[in-house]
């Protein structure tokens, strides 16, 4: 469909397991050099070895979001081996539920520290890297959560995926001069190896809630993710790409 990502080097935060593991398998399947960042360096080995199965090229990388110090290390490590940073696909989250009456300023602060701060040192980190390339891309893992919908416990995750959104916009504006473009990729229900513990029946009503009848595959987010990173996205800025099997349509 597109060009070869053959020379070109993706960076997937949270790579190890769920919708990170999908892009990287994605991107690896299209001929990149994918780096996979986790907190858990086993997790993240064990990934880059079910992915390299087949002849792709991945590595793994001990990381922290949460911590600047830690992505510009990263950042340099990759560069070094692989030579450029061309994708980066600022996808780590966590999502604990906690209801509004009982949410503490610490739980707060978690999961904005995470998904909102930790979305901004992944780019900050990356830039002076991107700016190199012959044209960068960043892709924000955002959600439904938030940036359409409500869901009730979620109260602070939604506010730090919806920031993501906001954070994209200006972001676009002030990396377009360095031909770089700032996209995200906003996904329903997807199963995850966290969520395939939660029962059939829970499943099944999670599939039924969606017009196309069935929960989304991690692949499908790392096939926007793909396209929004391809060259033939070049003009796309600042924009989210829903990927939810119509979960957000109906008006009832
Ligand atoms: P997941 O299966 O729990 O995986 C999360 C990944 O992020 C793991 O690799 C985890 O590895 C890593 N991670 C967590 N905290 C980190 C940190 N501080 N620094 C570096 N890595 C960290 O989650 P998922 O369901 O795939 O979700 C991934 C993204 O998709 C999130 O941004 C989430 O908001 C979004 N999303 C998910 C869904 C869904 O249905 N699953 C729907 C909409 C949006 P370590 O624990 O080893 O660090």
């Amino acid at each position: 469909m597109f060009g070869s990502f053959e020379g070109k080097t993706v960076i997937v935060t949270g790579g190890s397991k769920g919708i990170g593991k999908g892009i990287a398998k994605v991107f690896a399947k299209h001929g990149a050099n994918v780096a996979v960042v986790a907190r858990h360096l086993d997790a993240a080995e064990e990934c880059a070895k079910e992915l390299m199965e087949d002849g792709s090229v991945v590595h793994a990388c001990r990381g922290d979001v949460t911590d600047l110090e830690s992505m510009k290390a990263i950042a340099k490590e990759v560069y070094e081996k692989f030579g450029s940073i061309d994708v980066v696909c600022a996808n780590a989250g966590i999502f604990p539920s906690k209801s509004l009456e009982d949410m503490e300023s610490n739980d707060w602060d978690h999961v904005m520290d995470t998904n909102t701060k930790g979305t901004f040192y992944t780019v900050q980190a990356m830039l002076p890297y991107l700016k190199k390339a012959e044209y960068g891309r960043i892709i924000l893992t955002s959600s439904i959560t938030g940036t359409i919908t409500g869901y009730a416990g979620w109260s602070h995750y939604a506010a730090s995926k919806a920031a993501q959104l906001g954070f994209m916009r200006t972001a676009a504006l002030e990396c377009a001069d360095h031909n770089i473009t700032v996209n995200a990729v906003s996904p329903g229900n997807v199963m995850t190896e966290g969520l395939a513990g939660m029962g059939e029946d829970y499943l099944k009503e999670m599939a039924e809630a969606i017009p196309l009848k069935k929960l989304g595959k991690v692949e499908d987010i790392g096939y926007a993710a793909l396209f929004l990173a391809s060259k033939e996205a070049g003009f796309i800025t600042g924009q989210a790409i829903v990927v939810d099997g119509g979960q957000t349509l109906p008006e009832e």
